[in-house]
C-alpha cells in the first residue's frame, strides 16, 4: 500500500447494543484501542449511541461514524437522521450497505444522493458495494462492481474524500469470505473505476476496503494486499477481543511490509 493510504479498520455494529452495552464495549477497545497508531479506527454503533461516543472519543484517535443517514438536511422524513445533523458527532457514515439495499430498497440513485451530501458536509462516505451470489456465478461480478462504483460516485467532485467498502453479498455475516485474490481484483477493478469516473489521483488516494467475514484469523491474508487498504468489520466489531485482534493485526502486519519494503 502506497504511504499515503493508512489502513483503515471500521467496526459496524448494525442495529446491536442499547447505550449501556454500547459503552461497556466502548470501555473494552479503548483499553486497548485508544491509541492507535499507523491505523485509522472508525466505529459505528447505532444512531442513538453517537453523540456519547462522539463525547467519549473526543480526545482518542478512534473515530465515530453512523450507518446511515438521509441526503436532505431536514423535513417531513419521519424517523430520518439528516447530515446536517450527524455532521455535529461524526467524521464518517457508511452509505449503501447491502442490508440497506436489500431491506430498505435502497437504489443506486438515492445512495448517489447520499454520497453527495455526505461529502458536502464534510462527512466522509464509506460506500459500500458487491455482487450477490447469483451474480457472481452468473460471472457478473465485474459489471455489477463497475456499475455499482460509477452510479455511486455520479457528480462526485474529482478529489473528494470518499472511502469504498468492496462487500460480496455471500460473505456479509456467512462465516464465508472470499479470498484474498478475488477480494483483490475487485477491488483492482474498483480503483480502475474510480480512476475512470474521477481521476487516476483519486483513485490512487481512496482507500477501498473489503467487508466479509472479516476475523483476526483471516484479516492478515487481505491486509498483506497492497490493493487492500483495510476491512468493514460486522459480527467481529461486536466482540471487543476479535476487533481488537483485527486492528493490531492490521498494525503488525503494516509495521512488517514496511520493514520488507
Ligand atoms: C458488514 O455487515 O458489513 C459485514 C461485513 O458483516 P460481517 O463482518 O459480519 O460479515
Amino acid at each position: 500500500m502506497p504511504p499515503t493510504r493508512i489502513p483503515l479498520i471500521v467496526g459496524n455494529w448494525k442495529m446491536n447494543t442499547n447505550i449501556g452495552e454500547a459503552v461497556d464495549l466502548l470501555t473494552a477497545l479503548t483499553a486497548s484501542l485508544d491509541y492507535t497508531p499507523g491505523v485509522d479506527v472508525v466505529l459505528c454503533p447505532p444512531f442513538i449511541s453517537v453523540p456519547t461516543f462522539y463525547r467519549e472519543l473526543r480526545e482518542s484517535t478512534l473515530a465515530v461514524g453512523a450507518q446511515n443517514m438521509h441526503c436532505e438536511d431536514s423535513g417531513a422524513y419521519t424517523g430520518e437522521v439528516s447530515p446536517a445533523m450527524l455532521v455535529h458527532f461524526c467524521e464518517y457514515v457508511i452509505i449503501g450497505h447491502s442490508e440497506r439495499r436489500t431491506l430498505f430498497g435502497e437504489d443506486d440513485a438515492f445512495i448517489n444522493r447520499k454520497v453527495r451530501a455526505a461529502i458536502s458536509h464534510g462527512i466522509t462516505p464509506i460506500l459500500c458495494v458487491g455482487e450477490t451470489l447469483e451474480q457472481r456465478e452468473a460471472g457478473a461480478t465485474d459489471g455489477v462492481l463497475a456499475l455499482q462504483v460509477a452510479q455511486g460516485l455520479h457528480q462526485v467532485p474529482p478529489n473528494s474524500r470518499f472511502v469504498v467498502a468492496y462487500e460480496p453479498i455471500w460473505a456479509i455475516g456467512t462465516g464465508k469470505a472470499a479470498s484474498a485474490s478475488d477480494a483483490e481484483q475487485a477491488i483492482s477493478l474498483i480503483r480502475h473505476t474510480i480512476a475512470g469516473k474521477l481521476s487516476p489521483e483519486t483513485a490512487e488516494k481512496t482507500r477501498i476496503l473489503y467487508g466479509g467475514s472479516v476475523k483476526p484469523s483471516n484479516i492478515r491474508e487481505f491486509i498483506s494486499s497492497p490493493e487492500i487498504d483495510g476491512a468493514l468489520v460486522g459480527g467481529a466489531s461486536l466482540n471487543p477481543q476479535e476487533f481488537i485482534g483485527i486492528v493490531t493485526t492490521t498494525f503488525t502486519t503494516g509495521i512488517s511490509q514496511s520493514w520488507l519494503a
